[in-house]
């Protein structure tokens, strides 16, 4: 089974749950970039404090920060076995920057979930009255999702042109439904 693993998808797709299942199934560090910012936001470091405004309006933090983190983050003893990436990259610069770093120890395959745009919506209001992120203002979600089209769509294109498969999921239906798809693929691509 692949161990190097990257989740792709729009916001309020479920991407975040079903990799932390996955990561779990297979043994590998679920390394967000989402949860590894509001972490840094929340205990108010130096990394978090720059990147507060940006997240709460729904922009990208700036690729040199986000590079740096994940590359700290590869560098400890837990990821070497392999990683579940979900959250980065998220355009083809932060793409690039990952293919350098993990030269060698490459993305195996992407698991790309998709839905519908209704639904996407639906789940990130349900979320925000949940969770009450800073960044789950309607303005912030439409820029979000907006900035994903734009920015984070295209490596749909550019892992297959890297030689890396992308299996498509259909990110529609409960958690275990939604789950058992990507098992299923992955089984598919690497039994
Ligand atoms: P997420 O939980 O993945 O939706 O991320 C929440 C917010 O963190 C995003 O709206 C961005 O502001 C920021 N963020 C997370 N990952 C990245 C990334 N790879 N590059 C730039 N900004 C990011």
């Amino acid at each position: 089974m692949g161990r190097r693993l990257l989740f792709l998808g729009p916001q309020g797709v479920g991407k975040g749950t079903q990799a932390a299942k996955l990561a779990k199934l297979i043994g590998v560090p679920h390394v967000s970039t989402g949860d590894m910012l509001r972490q840094a936001v929340a205990e108010g470091t130096d990394l978090g404090m720059r990147a507060k405004a940006v997240m709460d309006a729904g922009g990208l933090v700036s690729d040199d920060l986000v590079v740096a983190m994940v590359k700290e983050r590869f560098a400890k003893s837990d990821a070497q076995c392999g990683y579940l990436l979900d959250g980065f990259p998220r355009n083809e610069s932060q793409a690039v920057a990952l293919d350098r770093a993990i030269n060698g120890n490459a993305v195996e395959l992407v698991i790309s979930l998709t839905a519908d745009e209704d639904e996407l919506l639906r789940r990130m209001e349900a979320r925000a009255e949940e969770e009450g992120r800073t960044d789950d203002t309607p303005e912030a979600m439409q820029r979000r999702l907006a900035l994903y089209w734009e920015e984070t769509a295209p490596l749909a294109d550019y892992y297959p042109a890297h030689d890396v498969p992308v299996a498509v999921v259909d990110g529609m239906g409960t958690i275990d439904e939604v789950f058992h798809r990507v098992v299923a693929a992955l089984a598919e691509i690497d039994p």
